[in-house]
């Protein structure tokens, strides 16, 4: 086995420097754990930005890979393959939609409903051709394609990849007056939301929040897309985070308060971390703008990519990954409260079931973060700074109470010794 120290150095010389990964070389996984090649066991507290919702190398995900990967794995959509309209069915009813465009990653799925928004403004709303807006919030997070950097207002993601895209309109997150204010803004055809902000610091906005935004992208009658490519699929300890507090595990609109986005994008979990797949949901009346030849992708609704997400789904309910991110999560909060009284290092908690973060007392611009990331890492837990001075805690949802407790032993001793 390639050692740690020979896996970094080859990452090194012969990759893009696009990332910056903590000095950590992971080389197996099973369930929340992960080892690195000289054997030493680490929590995985990252899940890979919540695609390992189902834990690592599920097995029951890991069979349908393996089995269909003998079968068949790609057809193209020239032709009709014998799994897709199997999978097209169990999503739609899974989530409650009449219609699934299949695409592999999750900035493919937000480049598709902006396709779809667009097109049905032009053709359901009469919106003038190539004068369509959408909204959008400050700090978002959709991928890295080059329409999605058009409307991030991080530097990084942005700077020198212009000219960019035009058409969109940026208000601040958690803000319904604001986005009153924008709605009456002309050839408005959409509203794009994450309905918590992962990347930003897992911002979590009031608690009205996303049924009062949907109720007013109703009454004027535009898209409300919600990119749930993070906190869906159980992660936030409901099926969506758009189910609010309602705990049941199938799609369900009895619930007060679940409110139903025009457009709801998936990725990340979708496939448990097995294989890239994402997904773009909406009923009839808008997915029907879309004809042969308008749209698609490859490898998008493969068979490979269905069996592997109908069972990445099936384990969430099988195994009430929901439930389970609800209670932890819960649980979660309470301790790392404890810890924010005790520790000066940490000046909040914040999160919904098991999507968490840790703000950290120091500047953004400082390296506090990184340096207890890396002290807990030499603990054997792994979690990632993202926005300088936060720490993202979002273990796979298939850990134990018992193996909660012990993680938040290890970040008090991490902190005891920092
Ligand atoms: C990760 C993420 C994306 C992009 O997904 P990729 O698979 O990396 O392209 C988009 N939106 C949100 C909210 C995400 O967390």
């Amino acid at each position: 086995m390639i050692s740690s120290i020979e896996a970094i150095t080859l990452e090194n010389e012969f990759g893009a420097h696009n990332y910056h990964p903590l000095p950590v070389v992971l080389a197996k996984g099973e369930g929340v754990f992960v080892w690195d090649p000289e054997g030493k066991k680490y929590f995985d507290f990252l899940s890979a930005y919540s695609a390992v919702n189902q834990g690592h190398c599920h097995p029951v995900i890991t069979q349908a890979l393996v089995g269909q990967s003998h079968t068949l794995t790609l057809t193209s959509r020239a032709f009709y393959n014998s799994v897709l309209g199997e999978y097209e069915k169990y999503i739609t009813e899974y989530f409650g939609f009449d219609k699934v465009l299949p695409m592999n990653t999750g900035a493919e799925g937000v480049e598709t409903a902006i396709k779809i928004c667009r097109k049905w403004a032009y053709e359901k709303r009469g919106i003038d051709e190539n004068k369509a807006q959408i909204i959008v919030c400050e700090n978002n997070f959709h991928g890295r394609t080059t329409t999605v950097i058009s409307f991030s207002n991080d530097t990084d993601a942005k700077k020198n990849f212009g000219p960019y895209t035009p058409g969109f309109i940026k208000i601040p997150y958690n803000n319904l007056e604001a986005l009153k204010e924008a709605l009456k803004e002309p050839n408005v055809a959409g509203f794009l939301v994450e309905p918590i902000q992962g990347e930003a610091g897992v911002v979590v906005p009031d608690n009205n929040f996303i049924k009062e935004a949907t109720e007013l992208c109703n009454q004027a009658n535009i898209l409300f897309i919600a990119d749930e490519i993070q906190t869906g699929i159980a992660r936030t300890g409901g099926l969506l985070a758009v189910c609010g507090d309602c705990t049941c595990l199938s799609h369900c609109e009895r619930q007060a308060s679940y409110t139903k986005p025009d457009i709801l994008i998936l990725g990340k979990a979708l496939s448990g971390g097995s294989y890239p797949v994402s997904a773009v949901l909406a009923d009839n009346e808008i997915m029907e703008v879309i004809k042969p030849g308008q749209h698609g992708s490859t490898y998008g609704g493969n068979p490979l990519a269905c069996k592997v997400a109908m069972a990445a789904l099936d384990v969430v309910k099988k195994e009430k990954l929901a439930q389970n991110a609800r209670t932890l999560g819960k649980l979660f909060r309470e301790e790392m409260n404890q810890l924010v009284a005790d520790f000066d290092l940490f000046v909040k908690v914040r999160g919904k079931g098991l999507l968490n973060a840790v703000v950290i007392n120091d500047t953004p611009d400082s390296d506090t973060a990184w340096r207890f990331c890396i002290a807990l890492k030499d603990n054997g837990l792994l979690a990632k700074p993202t926005h300088g001075n936060i720490i993202r805690f979002a273990p796979p949802l298939v850990m134990t109470e018992e193996q909660l407790m012990e993680c938040v032993g290890i970040i008090r001793k991490t902190a005891s010794e920092f």
